[in-house]
């Protein structure tokens, strides 16, 4: 029986094809192929190798060897250690990369029960808002805003209680809170209505306590108890750079102490980035720049935030990585937040999960998983991301996508597979258009006539 020659992408390859659009990424080199393929004879190659039943091995033909444009796919995939060929008398059987057991994690949680119970063991931190009227900060908007796209204190003067800890006690009884990895208590921790018992019913717990750097005093009892604690970090939070002296002291204290700690400086323009490392160029500070979205400064965001090709695929991301982000966000997973007035979210920019002092946690959790909130909430869910070859290699989604009403953060066009720079780059706006209740939706007719035009056939 004569050999047949086999073409197969290798088992360490993640691949993407969406709408004559292929990405293929070795997971081990962080080297990738991504081409929008107009040629009819490698489309059906492709399609052929990326069928299901196929399991990404194909035998191939004498014709399509000589194809000079398959051809050359293949050797830009052998180059890149993407796939191979291979002479064998059968079919050779390469694994597949999707790791099985995994495939349908999120269906069977929501089909079966005993999953949504054994929920409370996927809680990995908890976010406690404490009340924060008594504030210096006079950022009128990112008191409004703050806490939904960063761990800014909440301020609301409609809520005049505080949430009592006992609630929250109550709350998570049945949970072993040894398994959190986290807890973040926000706001004002010095005012008077900070709780102490916090610190007891965390005691073995990692907190990090998150205030606004003019509201820390000092001088306070809570200062002077912090220090009796283990396991315990600070987050200051700095709109503005005004009070030097303050930051001073607060670094002053926590070196001193030998408490961890960051300096968070929320900037909303290149002026106050620029602000930010000339005064910490003069001093020792553990410190990052936060971006705050005001409703005025999308160029910011554009110029700053917005991935491009690069930062998508620099990431050196790993088969395991990428797995992970086909099933969860793995920046929403596992995180539960609460508000003074008892409200409960598993992300603060859409609707609570539940209420702390009337439902139970069992309750809250189903709500979560049942309805693909923030935890399962991956970009092959949201459009455009659904038609982009990048979704598992483009990193989640974050309150600001929320919190802006746009889900994609970046300069790539997924309908004609063309970054911004490129010839023929139009931005997705140009292929439908946003709207508040549906999202992203798409106009096809568009789309086709701008893919003839910038890619023809060849
Ligand atoms: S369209 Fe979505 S998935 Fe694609 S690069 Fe942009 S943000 Fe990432």
């Amino acid at each position: 029986m004569s050999k047949k020659k086999y073409f197969y992408i290798e088992q360490y390859v993640y691949s993407n094809f969406v709408n004559n659009n292929i990405l293929l990424y070795n997971t081990f080199t962080n080297k990738f192929i991504d081409v929008f393929i107009t040629n009819k004879e490698l489309l059906n190659f492709i399609e052929r190798v990326l069928l299901k039943d196929n399991l990404r091995t194909i035998d191939v033909s004498q014709e399509e060897l000589k194809n000079v444009i398959i051809a050359k796919f293949i050797n830009k995939c052998r180059d890149l250690f993407i796939a191979d060929i291979i002479e064998s008398d059968s079919k050779p059987f390469i694994m597949s990369p999707i790791p099985k057991l995994n495939q349908n994690i999120r269906e069977s949680i929501k089909g079966n029960s005993e999953h949504v119970l054994n929920a409370k063991n996927m809680i990995k931190e908890l976010n406690y808002f404490i009340d924060s009227k008594k504030t210096l900060c006079t950022n009128i908007k990112l008191k409004a805003n703050g806490y939904k796209q960063i761990l800014f204190p909440f301020y609301n003067a409609e809520i005049d209680k505080q949430l009592e800890f006992l609630t929250i006690e109550k709350f998570l009884f049945d949970m072993n809170i040894q398994n959190i990895e986290k807890i973040n208590i926000i706001g004002n921790i010095c005012s008077e209505n900070y709780n102490n018992e916090i610190l007891v019913f965390f005691k073995n717990n990692f907190i990090q306590f998150h205030t606004y750097y003019l509201d820390f005093d000092l001088n306070g009892t809570f200062a002077t108890e912090i220090l009796k604690t283990k396991n315990k970090s600070f987050v200051f939070w700095i709109d503005n750079i005004i009070v030097e002296d303050q930051i001073l002291k607060l670094n002053e204290f926590v070196i001193k102490n030998n408490i961890y700690s960051i300096f968070k400086f929320i900037v909303t323009n290149e002026h106050e980035v620029n602000q930010v490392i000339e005064f910490t160029n003069t001093i020792t500070l553990n410190y990052e720049l936060i971006p705050f979205f005001n409703q005025t400064n999308i160029d910011f965001f554009e110029n700053n935030i917005f991935n491009t090709k690069k930062d998508i695929l620099n990431q050196k991301l790993n088969e395991r990585e990428i797995f992970s982000k086909m099933y969860i966000n793995i920046l929403n997973y596992g995180k539960l937040y609460f508000l003074p007035n008892g409200a409960i979210y598993s992300n603060l920019n859409i609707n609570p999960i539940g209420n702390i002092i009337n439902d139970e946690l069992s309750y809250t959790l189903k709500n979560e998983v049942l309805n693909d909130n923030a935890w399962f909430k991956t970009r092959d869910t949201i459009l455009p991301c659904k038609n982009c070859i990048y979704q598992f290699i483009c990193p989640p989604t974050t309150n600001y996508e929320k919190f802006i009403n746009k889900n994609n953060l970046c300069h790539y066009n997924p309908y004609i597979a063309k970054w911004q720079g490129e010839e023929g780059y139009v931005p997705v706006e140009k292929c439908g258009t946003y709207t508040k209740e549906k999202g992203f939706v798409v106009n096809k007719r568009k789309v086709n006539t701008l893919n003839k035009q910038i890619w023809g056939e060849e």
